[in-house]
């Protein structure tokens, strides 16, 4: 078949590098410890398990469209109104959906230097025009992100804590950011790693979707719930926001499990204590062992790390993750984020943590 004489695409998609998840498998290599992609190391909660023993589900039938249940779990869970809410196929399917919402071509949607690929790809894939903005010290920076801000500009969008970088804006910069953006502009923040904030203060994130008509938060369940093969995410935004998006978003677009495991994993309390715990435990041991090797650690809130290698021959990041993934410690490369001389560790469980650190001292001395 010749690809040659296939009809083009639309403008904007050849643009598009398209994404590359996280490594699965290592040709040779039996065990993998995957760190390459933000999954939970305790998994999901045990009363996903019970719900769907307890659960007869009619896979013949379609799920429920609307996510009637989900919805309702999310909101009481987090003291919401379900109108509210909108669930996804994972938090990338509610990023997508507002850029077909919200953008047209000629449009701009604007997000940061070191932000989630996401944003950029479907940004492109809407016909709009993406535009970056350089973050200063691995952080987003609202001076630039406001001074970026044109008549065409419709879509901002704010990962919060930020993927790969691990950095964090505080409320106080968030709410400078959104009062400095026209009315026409939607302020998306994306709180895909909002958990493992301790502060809590990402709360006040949705304080300023409840107060403002050009706020979205979207949440997910596939880093802290452990879910992230069934694809689930969440969106809070006002009602108008809410049903543009509901006409545009697929009829049937979360499965029949996923709505019965959202629903069980929103309301276990414990569980997502738990991974935080351990997030935070590990988190730290796993800085303080990295710089004892000299490498240096962007700090982060999320349950990851970015760490920098030096650019000497031997010692650079692209070889360290030959080193790693040949003992089965598969981290992640960033350079597609313009990061080529770091690699981002996922915090995972205690023998993939201690393993991936044994590996690097070998690779380092
Ligand atoms: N936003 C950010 C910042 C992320 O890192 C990710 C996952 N890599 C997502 C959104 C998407 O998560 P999901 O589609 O699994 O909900």
């Amino acid at each position: 078949m010749s690809s040659t004489e296939s009809p083009r695409p639309k403008p904007g998609i050849m643009d598009i590098a398209a994404y590359v998840p996280g490594r699965e498998k290592v040709a040779g290599v039996d065990k993998v410890y995957k760190l390459s992609s933000n999954e939970s190391p305790l998994g999901p909660s045990p009363k996903v398990t019970e719900a769907f023993a307890a659960r007869n589900v009619d896979l013949a039938a379609y799920p429920d469209g609307a996510a009637h249940e989900l919805r309702e779990a999310i909101a009481r869970a987090h003291g919401l109104n379900a109108g509210n809410i909108l669930c996804g196929n994972g938090s990338d399917e509610l990023l997508g959906l507002l850029c077909q919402t919200y953008l047209a071509p000629g449009d701009e949607g604007v997000f940061t230097e070191y932000g989630f690929l996401v944003y950029k790809i479907q940004i492109l894939a809407a016909g709009a025009t993406p535009v970056s903005v350089p973050d200063t010290d691995l952080t987003a920076n609202v001076d630039a992100i406001l001074a970026a801000i044109t008549p065409k500009t419709k879509l901002v969008f704010l990962a919060n804590p930020n993927n790969p970088t691990g950095t964090y804006l505080p409320v106080s910069e968030v709410r400078r950011l959104h009062a400095g953006l026209p009315k026409n502009v939607i302020l998306v923040l994306d709180a895909a790693y909002a958990e493992y904030v301790r502060r809590n203060d990402y709360e006040a994130g949705i304080e300023l979707v409840s107060a403002n008509a050009n706020v979205v938060m979207t949440r997910t369940f596939s880093k802290i719930h452990g879910l992230a093969g069934l694809r689930i995410g969440w969106m809070y935004a006002n009602e108008a926001i809410i049903d543009a998006c509901n006409r545009v978003r697929g009829p049937f677009n979360l499965n029949a499990l996923a709505l019965i495991a959202g629903a069980a994993a929103i309301g276990d309390r414990a569980h997502v204590e738990r991974a935080v715990e351990h997030n935070e435990i590990w988190r730290d041991r796993v800085c303080t062992a990295l710089e004892e090797l000299g490498l240096a650690v962007t700090p982060s809130v999320g349950n990851f790390v970015l760490i920098h290698f030096p650019q000497t021959a031997g010692k650079t990041a692209a070889e360290a993750d030959e080193y790693l993934s040949a003992r089965g410690y598969v981290l992640r490369r960033v350079a597609g984020y313009g990061l080529p001389d770091a690699l981002r560790m996922t915090i995972g469980s205690e023998e993939a943590n201690l393993g991936a650190i044994a590996a690097l001292k070998e690779f380092m001395a």
